[in-house]
């Protein structure tokens, strides 16, 4: 078949499905300020929403440029889906002040922050910005921990419905749907994780809180000494000292952040620098949500080995 040929049998083919799809225009947009919201907003909403992931896995989520293309795709959002807890203080109030689009402004039912539906951990009594990016709602990263997820879920579908109300069946059966996978999901990875209970790890942020407290694991010591200030040789050198007495099985870091401290602790300690990918994306094979907490176990395993 010539090349001319070709296209013209690919446009035949594509013209009923051309057919069936709704007009762009039809679909809820939605922004998400990370991957792994961007994700459940997917699992929810299926094709009556367009989601647009504001940062990729390989960024540093506390710390993103407030570029004109992000301030013109939350322009035309009908929903913002975000961590909250301030993790995004350094860039999302710009980005909404920018924007100027009162659909997703702070109030409005289009804007809606993680955090707000689950327990955070690691509420500061008192916030000192000496001590580094001290969150004072408590620990943004929830999202380690699938059973945040879960609540998370239950919220956004609520959400969606009221939003766009059209549509309040499909996202009330995505939801029961997306549920019920979840919840057999975790049963799996409990079992999967039971050999990680009460194992020792050191962790380059202070980003896992929620997965030690899933899956039982301890967290003896973090590469920051304050969270969101690189490592020091001088802090490396007194957490590779507290090894000694107190060891660890291995390194943990998320995808995006610069492994040389991990490098260099693992090498001194003779323990593995493991990578997990922190949200979707972060490797290949956390294409999905699903995907995300099924890799994590298995780098976890491997690492307590
Ligand atoms: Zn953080």
């Amino acid at each position: 078949m010539n090349k001319m040929k070709k296209i013209l049998a690919a446009c035949l083919l594509a013209m009923p499905l051309l057919a069936l799809t709704k007009p762009a225009a039809a679909e809820l947009s939605v922004f998400a300020c990370e991957p792994e919201w961007g994700a459940l907003a997917k699992e929810l909403g299926g094709d009556q929403v367009s989601v647009y992931n504001a940062t990729t896995a390989f960024q540093d989520p506390h710390h993103i440029q407030a570029r004109p293309s992000l301030i013109a795709k939350l322009r035309r959002a009908d929903l913002l889906v975000c961590t909250g807890s301030q993790l995004e203080i350094g860039w999302l109030p710009v980005l909404l002040r920018q924007a100027g689009n009162t659909r997703v402004q702070p109030g409005q039912p289009g804007n809606f922050a993680a955090t707000d539906f689950v327990t955070t951990l690691e509420k500061p009594v008192s916030v000192d910005r000496s001590q580094g990016d001290v969150h004072p709602g408590g620990n943004p990263h929830i999202q380690s921990d699938p059973r945040n997820m879960a609540k998370v879920a239950k919220a956004l579908a609520a959400t969606l419905a009221q939003i766009d109300g059209a549509h309040a069946a499909d996202y009330a059966a995505r939801y029961r749907d997306f549920d019920q996978r979840w919840q057999a999901a975790m049963q799996r990875w409990a079992q999967q994780a039971a050999p990680l209970r009460g194992v020792k790890v050191v962790v380059h942020h202070k980003a896992w809180v929620y997965l030690m407290d899933w899956l039982g694991m301890e967290e003896v010591a973090t590469l920051e000494a304050k969270p969101g200030v690189p490592p020091s040789a001088a802090h490396l050198a007194e957490v590779l000292k507290q090894l000694k007495h107190q060891p660890a099985k291995m390194v943990i870091r998320a995808a995006y952040q610069e492994g040389r401290p991990d490098e260099w602790l693992s090498n001194h300690a003779h323990i593995p620098a493991v990578v997990l990918p922190f949200t979707v994306g972060g490797t290949d094979a956390a294409a999905d949500l699903f995907g995300l907490y099924d890799d994590t176990i298995a780098r976890l395993l491997k690492g307590a080995q």
